[in-house]
């Protein structure tokens, strides 16, 4: 089918209104009317070409919540009519060990990304969520848990990026009652680094450059708010944290906060930074056996269970949401830091 959308032609260009056509279902695919789509940095990154292999046009979008409009054949798992949301992934090889593991996002072969991937059936780029409809997969579709009424909606979107993002590493390293957990910086996945670890039971430091950030971050559910600028007040956290969520990009020295982990505490790393970080000193992670890790979104099992719990604890993003005309003014503000915490699209905007 014929949709509309918004694109990128090239890394120069703003996005501007692009129509483009949707595959015909196959059997186990879901059509969905798209209602809300969150704007993740990724999307920035990936329509100016800051990172490599951007194929143009290129449509952005990968926080997806809508409507079941029409199902494949062998498609049990939905009805018309039901919500659903998609996330960064749409396919992925479904044999090797991670996708047999839930881990489709490490999938051996390359997982399908919901944009700007290859469709591993016939090829064709795949396109994202700035648009009126989205044709995916039913293994790929999450179910928009029944306790979030229709006002959530818009802020639901951002959990399908930014919240798995930061639920899955504080998961893995199981984050809970009695942890101490850092985050460092505030924007939109720190943002739900911090709600997340404060539903989990942890006790929560932000860590921010900015005085200003404290009293938001106390509201999001940080019990306190350590400047990271200051020496005084980071060795007083020195060998105290069990792990410290980094979701920084920007370059900057990781000894700072490798020190404040106690004996086998891990520092996760969500950002990718254009240049290298200065390499950390290894004698900092030798001496208390501590790790410096990484992790990528998460499988779409454990999406799944981040809907649930954050449902089941009344969690959501903090959100402007903006009609679609107003994409690229978001972009400029997103390179300024200048939103609490996700602009959201509200895709109603795009039929007009
Ligand atoms: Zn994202
Ligand atoms: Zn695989």
């Amino acid at each position: 089918m014929q949709v509309k959308g918004y694109a990128a032609q090239n890394a120069n260009s703003p996005l501007a209104p692009f129509n483009f056509e949707r595959r015909e279902l196959r059997d186990n695919d879901i059509l969905i009317e798209i209602l809300y789509c969150g704007i993740c940095h990724s999307d920035v990154h990936a329509a100016k070409s800051e990172w490599e292999g951007t194929m143009y046009p290129i449509v952005p979008g990968h926080e997806i919540v809508g409507k079941v409009i029409q199902v494949g054949k062998k498609v049990s798992n939905f009805k018309p009519g039901e919500l659903a949301a998609v996330g960064c992934l749409v396919g992925s090889c479904q044999e090797c060990q991670s996708c047999q593991d839930h881990l489709e996002q490490y999938c051996e072969k390359g997982p399908t990304l919901t944009y700007n991937g290859i469709d591993k059936i016939d090829d064709t780029v795949t396109f994202g969520g700035y648009s009126t409809h989205i044709v995916v997969d039913d293994k790929f579709v999450l179910h928009v848990p029944k306790e979030y009424r229709e006002e959530d909606l818009p802020k639901v979107a951002p959990l399908l990026c930014a919240g798995i993002t930061t639920y899955s590493p504080l998961r893995h390293w199981n984050v809970g009652k009695g942890s101490k957990v850092g985050v460092v910086g505030l924007g939109g996945l720190g943002h739900m680094a911090i709600k997340i670890a404060h539903a989990l039971g942890a006790k929560v430091v932000l860590f921010t450059t900015s005085q200003g950030k404290a009293a938001d971050a106390k509201r999001l559910g940080a019990d306190e708010v350590v400047l990271s600028n200051n020496d005084g007040e980071m060795k007083k956290h020195v060998n105290s944290f069990d792990f410290i969520i980094n979701t920084v990009s920007a370059s900057h020295n990781l000894d700072g906060y490798l020190e404040l982990l106690k004996r086998d505490g891990t520092m996760c790393m969500l950002g990718a930074p254009a240049t290298p970080h200065p390499s950390p000193s290894i004698r900092n992670l030798i001496f208390k056996r501590r790790c410096l890790a990484g992790s990528l979104i998460g499988g779409l099992k454990e999406t799944q269970e981040m809907l649930d719990f954050c449902a089941k604890h009344h969690l959501t993003a903090d959100i402007e949401l903006i009609p679609i005309q107003k994409v690229n003014e978001a972009y400029e503000r997103m390179q300024k830091s200048d939103v609490k915490y996700r602009f959201v699209i509200d895709m109603a905007s795009l039929k007009k």
